[in-house]
């Protein structure tokens, strides 16, 4: 018998276990119909009714307001980076991005090749380990959206308040945190997120995007890559993910027998502070985050000694704690815990962490 062990990884991330195994029993033989998911067409009834379940169910998780489309798309977040501007941009247009780490940069790289990208506001000035305040940004008049990434997965930092805009489209990549907590969708004009942390594997891309934003492609945008076209066809203008679109549903279903956005907020919220509580408590373990920005995905944290770096994260697969290293541009260690990471998880490392601090500290 495999015996699943605790992952920390970034992404692709820990899916819930219950969920693989719906996947296992379903996987030869979809419901008896003799045909696995991955083999059926994605216009058949059967395949049909398992996105159209999927979406409602997300629709239900997130409390997503009747005008607003779902799409589920490919090419991942930094396929979004490009996508946003050709489709909201216009030609030449201005966009306002808030620059708080690696991952808001890439966007706003990217961005830049579309029009004219105004950093609004960088945590630059902090070192990344804050992010401004919203009497520090300076917007745009003709900015036709406002970008930002609610949590920088490398860097830690994660906004725990929703940016005032005005009437300006509010666009957020949520990759990180999407489902991590309750959100009110309708403060935005669009949200995007690669699969493969919080809502399934990797190979699907969930953009929720407000009707009134649709149609307004630049003439050069790629049929592929206009969100009008996805949405008239209902994410099938060609062949989607099938299987990722299937199992990201499974997982809706999952959390809403966990009882949805409130309880994994609950759990999220216990499951952050016993791992930041003991990092804070330690002589040998640091997270230099503004403590209000502090990310309850991602926690990156540091051994005063990085020459422990090894002996830890050796001691760490010995005992079934998988993927701590830290992403490879910052150093250290990063536990991310995602939804499907357990309570359990966390309470494995803190111990071992204790436990290696008596050892070496
Ligand atoms: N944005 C954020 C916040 C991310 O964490 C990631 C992936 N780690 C990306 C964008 C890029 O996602 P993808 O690999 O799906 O393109």
């Amino acid at each position: 018998m495999s015996k699943r062990l605790f992952n920390f990884c970034a992404g692709p991330a820990a899916l819930p276990e219950a969920v693989l195994q719906t996947a296992r029993d379903e996987l030869t033989d979809w419901h008896g119909k003799g045909l696995s998911v991955m083999e059926m067409s994605h216009r058949s009834d059967e395949f049909v009714g398992i996105a159209e379940q999927a979406e409602q169910d997300l629709r239900e998780l997130l409390n997503i307001p009747s005008d607003y489309k779902v799409l589920f798309l490919q090419g991942g977040a930094s396929q979004q980076f490009a996508q946003i501007p050709l489709n909201l941009l216009g030609e030449d247009g201005r966009a306002d991005y808030i620059d708080t780490g690696i991952w808001s940069r890439k966007a706003m790289e990217e961005a830049s090749r579309y029009g004219h990208v105004n950093a609004a506001a960088s945590g630059k000035e902090y070192d990344y380990f804050a992010i401004p305040g919203q009497n520090e940004w300076t917007l745009s008049a003709d900015a036709a959206y406002v970008h930002y990434t609610p949590n920088e997965t490398i860097g830690g930092v994660e906004f725990n308040w929703i940016p005032e805009v005005g009437d300006k489209p509010l666009v957020a990549d949520v990759s990180s945190d999407i489902l991590s907590r309750p959100l009110d969708v309708s403060r935005f004009g669009l949200l995007y997120a690669g699969a493969q942390k919080n809502i399934g594997p990797s190979g699907l891309t969930v953009v929720i995007v407000r009707e009134d934003l649709l149609g307004k492609a630049h003439s050069k945008c790629p049929t592929m890559l206009d969100y009008s076209v996805a949405a008239k066809n209902g994410s099938m203008y060609n062949t989607p993910p099938t299987f990722a679109w299937y199992l990201s549903g499974l997982v809706f279903k999952w959390l809403k027998a966990q009882g949805g956005l409130d309880a994994m907020e609950r759990i999220n919220d216990a499951k952050q502070r016993k791992l930041y509580t003991a990092i804070d408590a330690s002589e040998l373990y640091s997270n230099p985050i503004n403590v209000a920005d502090r990310s309850w995905m991602n926690i990156p944290f540091r051994l005063a000694d990085d020459r422990l770096d090894k002996p830890f994260l050796a001691g760490a697969e010995e005992r079934g704690l998988l993927n701590l290293k830290g992403h490879r541009s910052v150093g250290g260690m990063r536990a991310s815990i995602y939804n499907a990471v357990p309570e359990a998880a966390v309470d494995a490392l803190v111990a071992y962490m204790a436990e290696f601090e008596k050892q070496h500290g």
